[in-house]
């Protein structure tokens, strides 16, 4: 008899389980992954359209309890309320997760970052979108707070506190970047790049569950980006 509980398969980043061999490690994989608008992307900004006045971004965050825990080959901070919160488009997401990529995945203007730190939100319609903050590494930077990327650890954080200016941002459509790649995914990359130092991002690196983690860069297939 069969059992209708299905399995996620184990993937990741090698040659052999990894982005390449994605599609053909279990049927729902090859279903998120024949959806045509998928993530990440690389562009140039002088392709870019102007995107529109009235979307503008809200964020609403504020101070709150996270647990670090490592799944789908990343660390992730995981809100203990659904309590944070933006705005976009005259739509309300609330924060659900933020996990960390590297190097980075999106490449805007061919420039690889050592980090992205993904915001992932939903509304109360299940619709997905993804807050991207590009990292570089510098020692003249903002003082990022100090978090243990040790898995279990609990901390009170402020996640805008890692966010640097966010007036301006790229936002197109794509879809989640690990498996199952689903769409659509509505993406805001942060045009102001973080600095960290070298520690800070050390710090992370040796916590990660495994080597680098970024998905290649997908095909456009005739999207738009929109610059704000
Ligand atoms: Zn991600």
């Amino acid at each position: 008899m069969s059992t209708s509980i299905e399995t996620i398969p184990f993937w990741d980043y090698s040659n052999t389980l990894g982005p390449n061999q994605w599609a053909s490690l279990c049927p729902e994989f090859a279903t998120a992954a024949a959806y045509q608008y998928q993530s990440p992307i690389a562009f140039n900004t002088a392709n870019c359209l102007s995107g529109s006045a009235l979307n503008s971004l809200i964020i609403n965050y504020q101070e709150q309890l996270f647990t670090v825990d490592k799944f789908t080959q990343s660390i992730h901070l995981v809100p203990d309320t659904f309590s944070n919160s933006l705005q976009f488009d005259n739509k309300t997401y609330q924060l659900q997760d933020i996990h960390v990529h590297m190097p980075n995945e999106h490449v805007i203007d061919g420039v690889m970052q050592p980090l992205e730190i993904h915001f992932v939100h939903r509304n109360e319609n299940q619709e997905i979108l993804v807050m991207a903050l590009f990292v570089k590494i510098g020692e003249n930077g903002p003082k990022l707070p100090t978090i243990s990327w040790t898995k279990d650890t609990k901390l009170s954080l402020n996640p805008a506190s890692l966010l640097g200016p966010t007036t301006h941002f790229f936002n197109y459509s794509g879809s989640l970047t690990t498996p199952p790649t689903n769409g659509p995914v509505t993406w805001l990359l942060l045009k102001d790049i973080q600095t960290a130092s070298a520690t800070w991002l050390d710090s992370i690196r040796q916590e990660l569950p495994c080597g680098d983690n970024n998905r290649p860069t997908q095909p456009l297939n005739g999207r738009h980006v929109h610059m704000y």
